[in-house]
């Protein structure tokens, strides 16, 4: 009989047993399920933070704003925004450099907290130093273009291949210092410079093919023209107010140090003249001399 019984209750358990089994199971899978759903909705959240300011986390949902937040410590450049037609933007830009005096020229800009697009070339630096430079630049927040390797006019603009092999020389210095191709240039001597006549249009549409976007400017501080000091600051002043929206062109190198003597007090003038500092990147509308 206590056999019978004992054989009876072994009876009822096994399929209870087998059920609690079934339904842990099925609770755990659908946890996991669940997870996956919320990791892929973060991940969704993160491509599409790519293309929006970072700003603007204030409407997004908590995913998002996850997201966000990660992205965030990801980097230090400022966000790069569309301006409006009535706002006043100038966009500081320096050519030529860099040299062993621009972490002055950080220094200031970062005391101003102020972001700029610098041009590069391999003119005064080379090897390590030039890319512990360009790396020092990006990480305090600027933006990095190809002026050129050489900025030998005759030889860049000797021809198209020629031009591009000296671009890719230089963004392959970029890619080493900052893990990341730069799309931005500045054609030295502008894009209607008289060196590249014979190659323009080809040359043009060569650098656009490959996704190059090349900015002129529209105001400059006339210093590799022998202006310094006070005659440097009043010509900034006048070009930038002259437009809106003002690309103004610079330079950053050992013969025009004293640009950087002058930057507070154009960097002062241009706040009070109600001007917004914007960093100049591939967002930017181009001021291009020839199209
Ligand atoms: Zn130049």
């Amino acid at each position: 009989m206590r056999k019978r019984s004992r054989k009876k209750k072994r009876k009822i358990f096994i399929p209870i047993l087998v059920l609690i089994f079934c339904c842990v199971f099925t609770a755990m899978v659908a946890r996991g399920w669940q997870e996956k759903q919320k990791k892929s909705k973060i991940a969704k959240a993160n491509t599409a933070d790519e293309t929006v300011e970072i700003n603007q986390s204030e409407t997004t949902t908590e995913g998002q704003i996850e997201a966000i937040s990660e992205n965030e410590t990801e980097t230090t450049t400022a966000p790069e925004t569309t301006p409006s037609p009535d706002e006043k933007i100038v966009y500081l830009t320096f050519d030529d450099g860099p040299w062993t005096g621009t972490p002055r020229l950080l220094d200031i800009l970062d005391a101003y907290d102020v972001k700029a697009c610098f041009f590069v070339t391999a003119q005064y630096m080379e090897n390590d130093a030039l890319v512990d430079m360009l790396k020092q630049i990006k990480d305090r927040g600027h933006n990095i273009g190809v002026h050129s390797l050489t900025h030998d006019y005759k030889k860049i603009y000797a021809s198209v291949d020629a031009f591009l092999a000296d671009y890719d020389a230089m963004d392959d210095i970029i890619l080493k210092a900052t893990g990341e191709r730069t799309k931005l240039l500045r054609f030295p001597g502008g894009s209607n410079t008289g060196y590249n006549k014979a190659i323009r249009t080809e040359l043009l549409q060569a650098v656009r093919d490959r996704g190059i976007v090349y900015f002129d400017w529209n105001s400059f501080d006339g210093d590799v023209e022998g202006k310094k000091g006070q005659e440097l600051i009043d010509q900034t002043i006048k070009q930038v107010n002259a437009n809106k929206h003002s690309i103004l062109l610079m330079h950053d190198m050992p013969s025009t140090a004293f640009v950087h003597d002058a930057m507070p007090t154009i960097i002062e003038r241009l706040k009070s003249d109600g001007y917004r500092f914007e960093l100049l990147g591939m967002s930017t509308p181009p001021r291009q001399f020839a199209q």
